[in-house]
């Protein structure tokens, strides 16, 4: 839960997805659009899918115990290598590296290495020198204090708090005698992360469209980006010679039943995910009750819902804001 997001924006989430998976067990059996709804806001959906999986794979394969070697923890959907190692040497003391930004600083600055560490061999050769030292702890160690777990707490503490990005305590490190970049005058050239990619602007418009009392909103296919959410209707404004509500109505007919009436820029959403820079401009419309009564509350540009309805699906975090914008609390033009 923490990954990309603020602790103070946490705690709330943490307790109400203990509350209502409060093991192992609840969570498994849990139906992943509900698991979808508590993790809503906290985007990255795919953690929460795997935390889902992973909670299953506990269950069938290991009795609802967390396994406790390196390869099964592992094996769980969503445990890459670093968060395996991590796993395992604070939780079980076993001997395995971990390499995350900060120790990367750490070791690329102590060891005076130049080149990129985002570049694979460079990269590899890193991961073999945090293997090298907690095996070296583990070695020395008099097999009772937790040295592995010691070890690789410290190389994080190290890199977060002595060797910072900006203006490291070299003159508070103990490592100081020991490290190349300090004695070579490299300390603010390591690590060589390169050019930075830049962020590609993209923008997006949104339709909140109104029917008595309903909004029209859309579930995201099972595969792909946001995978299995809803969201208000929208699309890309690729080079702006189609007017919004020409973009409306390519997008939404034939299938949207009664032609929309005046659109409103209703305000600007602005977020960044991976390496985009999304602006979303929101339009509002009503729309009248199709003439002929039998019109369905369901067709292909989407399903219409009460805003208390709205409320119990799991949206992206941008159309979740969205919705407490504009929809619970509405546009004046309602
Ligand atoms: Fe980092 Fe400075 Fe310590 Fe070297 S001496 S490890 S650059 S804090």
């Amino acid at each position: 839960m923490l990954q990309q997001t603020r602790v103070k924006t946490v705690v709330d989430y943490w307790h109400h997805w203990m509350q209502r998976f409060p093991h192992v067990f609840a969570l498994a059996e849990a139906d992943l659009n509900e698991i979808l709804k508590v993790w809503a806001g906290l985007g990255y959906y795919t953690r929460a899918r795997n935390l889902h999986k992973a909670a299953r794979k506990i269950v069938d394969e290991h009795a609802g115990a967390f396994p406790d070697t390196y390869s099964e923890v592992r094996a769980l959907p969503g445990i890459g290598r670093y968060t395996a190692g991590a796993i395992c040497s604070f939780a079980f003391n076993q001997a395995t590296p971990i390499l995350d930004g900060n120790v990367i600083r750490l070791l690329t600055r102590l060891y005076g290495i130049q080149e990129n560490p985002k570049e694979k061999p460079t990269n590899e050769m890193l991961w073999g020198l945090a293997a090298e030292l907690v095996k070296t702890a583990d070695r020395l160690s008099s097999g009772r204090a937790p040295d592995c777990a010691h070890l690789n707490q410290a190389l994080m503490e190290m890199g977060a708090l002595v060797c910072t990005p900006k203006a490291p305590r070299c003159g508070e490190c103990p490592l100081q005698h020991h490290c190349c970049a300090y004695r070579d005058g490299l300390v603010e050239s390591l690590p060589n992360l390169g050019q930075r990619a830049s962020m590609t602007p993209r923008t997006f418009a949104a339709f909140l469209i109104h029917r008595q009392g309903k909004w029209l909103v859309r579930q995201r296919p099972n595969n792909g980006v946001n995978a299995g959410l809803w969201e208000f209707p929208n699309v890309e404004v690729s080079d702006g010679t189609l007017s919004p509500s020409e973009l409306l109505s390519q997008m939404l007919e034939p299938a949207l039943p009664a032609t929309p009436e005046k659109l409103e820029h209703v305000g600007t959403i602005r977020h960044s995910i991976t390496r985009y820079r999304i602006t979303l401009h929101v339009y509002h419309t009503s729309v009248p009750m199709p003439k002929h009564r039998h019109h369905h509350r369901r067709h292909s540009s989407g399903t219409w819902y009460r805003p208390s309805e709205l409320e119990g699906l799991a949206f992206p975090s941008a159309h979740q804001k969205i919705l407490r914008r504009f929809i619970t609390t509405p546009p004046s033009t309602k």
